[in-house]
């Protein structure tokens, strides 16, 4: 998709405004996950979200996305994608099941300033093949985290993302066509962050710099394919997805993830990374 080839930097002021986004995309994506429970619908939760963006005065950022792109405009505002589906599914008349891995993708902005997150997350109880498909994606995306620090470059985290994975050796495959992006007044800004890569090449990091970080793996084969509808994407052989994404800043003092309710302050701790949060 198209996106501006300079990099936004953020002001301190932007960056607290960022957080305020990030602040009702992490409290919603808590209200989803508490409502997922068998027999309830992806557009039951979809619409618990819509509740949220109202009651925040935010504005869906995936609401009629992609009409710019030649893609059928989304319809919904969250992202619901269940078992072997990766990453755009679109809620609708599914009835979650016991043990199925569901991931929820959400996005708003809030005087202008955009959040973007995602969780996955077993309904009930996970087979233990899903559950570790879960674990690792999350860590992945810490590790990703983890590895952004001004002066670095995108490849570092990139090369993190990946080796977290692989280091592993559980064969997961770490899906390449999709990769992580910068956010702030649009959701979908330069650079690209993909998830596999080597430290040291790609982009500059710069003080202000606000990305997504967001990998998304298979069991199976890392190889997707897009449904008729134009927006969800499988496994190609059908093996279970997981995918976890925050938004996060580079500040002088440290990493802030903003879409983090303790705004990655003991994540980032367990890490030995510094906590970069700013003050109102
Ligand atoms: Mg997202
Ligand atoms: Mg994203």
């Amino acid at each position: 998709m198209a996106r501006p080839s300079s990099i936004e930097l953020k002001s301190a002021e932007q960056i607290i405004k960022m957080r305020a986004a990030g602040l009702v995309v992490g409290r919603t994506l808590k209200t989803v996950r508490e409502a997922a429970r068998p027999g309830v619908t992806t557009s039951e939760l979809d619409a618990l979200a819509r509740e949220e963006i109202a009651a925040a005065g935010a504005v869906s950022s995936f609401l009629g996305y992609g009409g710019g792109f030649g893609l059928p405009p989304f319809p919904a505002v969250t992202c619901i994608s269940v078992n072997s589906e990766i990453v755009h599914g679109i809620p609708g008349e599914r009835v979650l099941a016991e043990g199925d891995l569901v991931s929820v993708d959400f996005g708003v902005s809030l005087h202008g300033w955009h959040g973007d997150s995602a969780i996955t997350f077993a309904v009930g109880t996970p087979s233990p093949e899903a559950s570790a498909l879960c674990e690792t994606t999350r860590q992945a995306m810490w590790a990703g985290i983890a590895a952004a620090r001004i002066g670095g470059r995108i490849g570092d985290i990139a090369a993190a993302v990946e080796n977290s994975v692989r280091s592993r050796k559980l064969g997961y495959g770490i899906v390449a066509e999709y990769t992580g992006h910068g956010i702030g007044t649009a959701m979908h800004q330069s650079p690209d962050v993909p998830n596999l890569g080597r430290p040291g090449r790609g982009e500059l990091l710069a003080k202000g710099i606000c990305l997504a970080i967001e990998p998304m793996l298979t069991l199976g084969s890392a190889a997707t394919a897009t449904l008729d509808d134009e927006w969800t994407v499988v496994t190609r052989d059908g093996s279970l997805a997981a995918h976890w994404e925050h938004t996060i800043a580079l500040t002088p003092a440290g990493v802030w993830v903003l879409t983090a309710e303790d705004g990655g302050e003991a994540e980032l701790a367990a890490r030995g990374v510094k906590f970069g949060p700013l003050a109102d």
